[in-house]
């Protein structure tokens, strides 16, 4: 064995290792950021530790995949030595093969992102400190831990405008404010409103109600379909580019936590089409749940295409109204894409009865769905909101609708629907 620093020794491994560029690329890049650092890697690294015996370069190599497999988020580094293994004579067999033998050690599988139940007890537990990825729900008053989002409405309304629905502005901040204590004294926690750009969404008026009655609100960005907009909305004014830069930056400055995007029955038109392909750009800037408007539940199959062609992941899209759709195979076929499911609670819009609401949600527990569902009172209309009519809305949700589908579904499954399935659809790793 040579001596622990030889850059001699070091830069005749490294041509073994790497092409002339690869190298030349992160030596340039490190002497940048910090001079001569890259010379102490040559000679610490390459003709110090690579040097040592006891372990082949085949070794050393597998060694470094596993590290950087279960780490996540170094993908340009494992990519390099995908290289290096290969000059260094394995095969892609072997690569593949280790890929999938450490499948079950990734944090994805192994309980990061939203497909874990336990990453919040992780959390707790200190476990996850020196991951430099975090979980959070964005709301109008900024991160909150998804373990602190208690009993959600995962679809609702406390500002809404629009002509489609003449006389029934949802336009009133104290009615929005009784909505909402009542929602909290009732256990409500966390409420999700689901009104885009445009519409009348009040957010400072949002900031407001959450300060006052401690309920978190997520608030939306994105664009609804044409017709639920007056005539000459300048949101139909913009290219897909600037549309995602409204998106992104209505997330990132005004505390927006979701892009809802309203889609036409058994269509997607071409405004609807950009607002998707927005609404994906927005996606990969923000990590942004994408919750979208399926007119009486249709038309799940096209814009689920349309997001997998945009790269968008199944756990970042919301389906709502879903339960709308009067063919149950259309529903079942939705829920095998793996999107989140959000159904919605009677009202006077949505005039399903109870017992149907818990008959499509036990057929999809069934289908083995229970970790996709959400519910959300959707409420649309001043007539039907809880100042007036006093078994709809968020409190209504909680004390009318939460105790029938105990009783039908059993406080597990509903536990899962209310709490913690939602803490995990609507929280963004950051
Ligand atoms: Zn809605």
């Amino acid at each position: 064995m040579e001596g622990h620093f030889d850059i001699a020794a070091g830069q005749a491994k490294l041509a073994e290792l790497q092409n002339e560029a690869t190298t030349e690329g992160w030596r340039a890049t490190l002497n940048s950021a910090a001079p001569g650092f890259d010379e102490w890697i040559v000679g610490a690294i390459f003709g110090g530790t690579y040097q040592r015996e006891g372990l082949t370069a085949r070794d050393r190599q597998l060694l470094i995949i596993g590290a950087l497999t279960a780490l996540g988020g170094v993908e340009p580094q494992l990519r390099g030595h995908f290289e290096t293994s290969l000059r260094i004579g394995m095969t892609h067999e072997e690569i593949s093969e280790s890929l999938i033998h450490l499948v079950p050690l990734h944090r994805a599988a192994a309980g990061d992102g939203s497909a874990a139940p336990h990453a919040h007890t992780n959390r707790r537990d200190g476990e996850r400190r020196h991951y430099p990825v975090r979980e959070v729900i964005r709301t109008v008053l900024g991160e909150v831990d998804p373990a602190d989002a208690g009993i959600v409405d995962s679809h609702d309304h406390l500002f809404l405008s629009t002509p489609l629905l003449p006389g029934e502005e949802l336009a009133d901040t104290d009615d929005a404010m009784t909505e909402t204590l009542d929602f909290a004294r009732r256990g409500g926690r966390t409420l999700v409103q689901w009104t885009p750009r445009g519409l009348g969404r009040g957010l400072p008026a949002l900031r407001s109600i959450s300060e006052t009655t401690g309920v978190h609100i997520v608030a939306a960005t994105g664009r609804h379909r044409r017709g639920v907009y007056p005539s000459g909305a300048p949101e139909f004014d913009l290219t897909v580019g600037q549309l995602a830069d409204t998106f992104i930056d209505d997330i990132g400055t005004n505390g927006c936590g979701l892009i809802k995007v309203g889609i036409s029955y058994e269509e997607v038109t071409a405004d609807e089409g950009d607002s998707l392909r927005a609404a994906a750009i927005a996606h990969h800037a923000t990590n942004a749940p994408i919750a979208v408007h399926l007119e009486r539940g249709s038309a799940a199959d096209l814009v689920l295409d349309f997001l997998l062609d945009e790269s968008v992941p199944m756990n970042s899209i919301v389906l709502g109204h879903l339960g709308k759709n009067p063919d149950p195979d259309r529903i079942a076929e939705a829920a095998q894409s793996g999107a989140w499911l959000c159904l919605d609670a009677p009202s006077p819009r949505n005039p399903v009865s109870i017992e149907e609401l818990s008959r499509t949600l036990g057929r999809l527990i069934e289908g083995g769905h229970s970790s996709q569902l959400l519910l959300g009172a959707d409420t649309t209309t001043r007539s039907g909101s809880r100042p007036v009519r006093s078994a709809y809305g968020p409190a209504g949700l909680v004390d009318q609708v939460a105790p029938h589908l105990i009783r039908a579904l059993g406080a597990d499954a509903l536990a899962g629907i209310m709490v913690g399935n939602p803490a995990r659809a609507w929280s963004v790793r950051v």
